[in-house]
């Protein structure tokens, strides 16, 4: 009988000991600005290799359009379009008293955030998680009154392109992970974006750029590993956007509104130009065909929408606070208001479709297959995948966790594991339960057996009560 319950408890402990997924996930969600999808492909990038070779890496990926800087960053936090996160610019802007505020201003707008659509820190703080920030566009507001527990953004006039910051900055992040146990953390880098601007994406300055976001990307890593965080932490690296050439007078016939017969600035409320290759106009009363007639086909690398005429494709169309009219030049060009004024080499803003706005992907940690290479998919699909490797519920959103699905080892979440645990422990003590009974059954019958013996031998009738009191136990 001893064997019997030998085996009996090395099943149940087995069950109970089973391999499961005793700590959470974490993920850290990285941008480096502007950094398009090949730009490993002019550069040796060992750290990125060896990331792509340990993880993950898709050819590129989709940021929505508008493609600038905060409304792309904040579709990575939410999953949605910028037309229904609402966040349609970096610029915050007033149509009424024609007030706008530049990008790092608009950082600290509130209103312009807090807009109806929930970041993913807030989502996974309210249900148990915690959640930081550093530099991520967006960490600056609050959101219904809630923001990430632990964050910290760039002070004005912030060098972004310091490499000895970005190591400091790192070794911070993984100090939240390990000190305060965070979930979740999203981490910004300025760069590559400043340099394709300044020098353009095909300068030897970008490339020299890309190597030290390729070095930064190591050490990432071997920060990750030196805080004991390796076992258990995601790290997703992707960009908000991409970086295109832009062309001078000479080369191109320059984009300059005040140019165009029939256009007049005078039948304008409000406009946004000059900010690359985009624009929106808000015409005065009665002036909207007019404004529209003008521009349409008026240059031939210039495009021009009524607000309800956008494809559908852009998903940039759906919010009041989108114009009226919505220009956006082609690759190349600029969209210049009065004359031209902009003097980047580099640019984006463009359509999302143009190959040179897609941004790189990257992903490596426990949740995600080694050595895999996948195809494009679009960059709301990065919200529902965090969520998942998480485990928490996202808020409604654009993206479909089918798009990213076939990167991860395996579809069980944070949560679906836990409920094996949960079912694991009960079959558990199911089984020692079980075990208990047969113990006590087997027990008891001996005993009866025991007594029986000891009855027929004593045939005395005094004993019968007793026989009849172990019979009821025995029920
Ligand atoms: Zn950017």
């Amino acid at each position: 009988m001893l064997w019997i319950a030998s085996l009996w408890l090395l099943w149940a402990s087995s069950i109970l000991g089973a391999p499961v997924n005793k700590q959470r996930q974490k993920v850290l969600l990285i941008s480096f600005d502007g950094f398009r999808w090949d730009y490993d492909r002019d550069v040796d990038t060992p750290n990125l290799d060896k990331m792509a070779k340990d993880g993950v890496k898709a050819l590129y990926v989709t940021p929505p359009y508008l493609t600038i800087t905060s409304p792309t960053h904040f579709t990575l936090l939410t999953g949605r379009y910028i037309e229904n996160h609402g966040v349609i610019h970096n610029m915050w802007f007033n149509t009424t008293t024609t007030e706008k505020m530049p990008y790092y201003q608009t950082l600290f707008i509130n209103e312009w955030w807090d807009n109806g659509t929930l970041p993913i820190w807030i989502t996974a703080q309210r249900q148990g998680l915690k959640a930081g920030s550093l530099h991520f566009p967006g960490t600056a507001s609050s959101y219904q009154g809630q923001v990430a527990m632990v964050r910290e953004w760039e002070p004005p006039l912030y060098n972004y392109k310091n490499e000895t910051t970005w190591r400091e900055n790192t070794d911070k992040v993984m100090g939240w992970f390990r000190d305060q146990d965070l979930d979740f953390i999203s981490f910004y880098f300025g760069e590559p974006d400043g340099t394709g601007h300044r020098y353009g994406p095909d300068s030897p300055e970008r490339q020299e750029m890309v190597k030290q976001v390729d070095r930064t990307v190591g050490y990432i890593r071997q920060s990750a590993e030196q805080h004991g965080l390796s076992g258990h932490l995601n790290i997703i690296i992707t960009a908000d956007h991409g970086m295109s050439t832009v062309y001078r007078n000479g080369l191109v016939e320059e984009i300059t509104l005040t140019k165009i017969p029939g256009f007049s600035f005078g039948d304008l409320s409000f406009h946004l130009v000059d900010y690359g290759p985009s624009g929106m106009l808000l015409p005065k009363p009665g002036m909207l065909e007019k404004v529209y007639n003008a521009l349409k086909g008026a240059h031939p690398h210039l495009h021009v929408f009524k607000k309800e005429e956008m494809p559908e494709r852009l998903h940039f169309a759906k919010n009041d606070r989108i114009l009226p009219i919505i220009l956006w030049a082609d690759p190349g060009y600029v969209i210049n208001g009065y004359f031209p004024v902009q003097f980047n080499k580099g640019e984006h803003g463009f359509d999302n479709e143009d190959m040179e706005m897609k941004p790189f992907f990257r992903a490596v940690g426990p949740a995600f297959h080694k050595n895999l290479e996948v195809g494009p998919f679009e960059t709301v699909n990065i919200y529902p995948l965090m969520c998942h490797i998480l485990g928490i519920q996202p808020e409604v959103n654009d993206g479909h966790l089918n798009a990213t699905k076939h990167m991860l080892v395996t579809s069980a979440t944070t949560r679906d594991k836990n409920m094996n645990l949960l079912q694991n422990v009960f079959t558990g003590l199911a089984a020692v339960a079980g075990f208990l009974v047969v113990v006590f059954i087997v027990m008891t019958s001996h005993k009866i057996l025991k007594n029986k013996r000891k009855n027929k031998r004593s045939e005395n009738s005094e004993h019968l009560p007793k026989n009849e009191k172990t019979k009821q136990t025995s029920l």
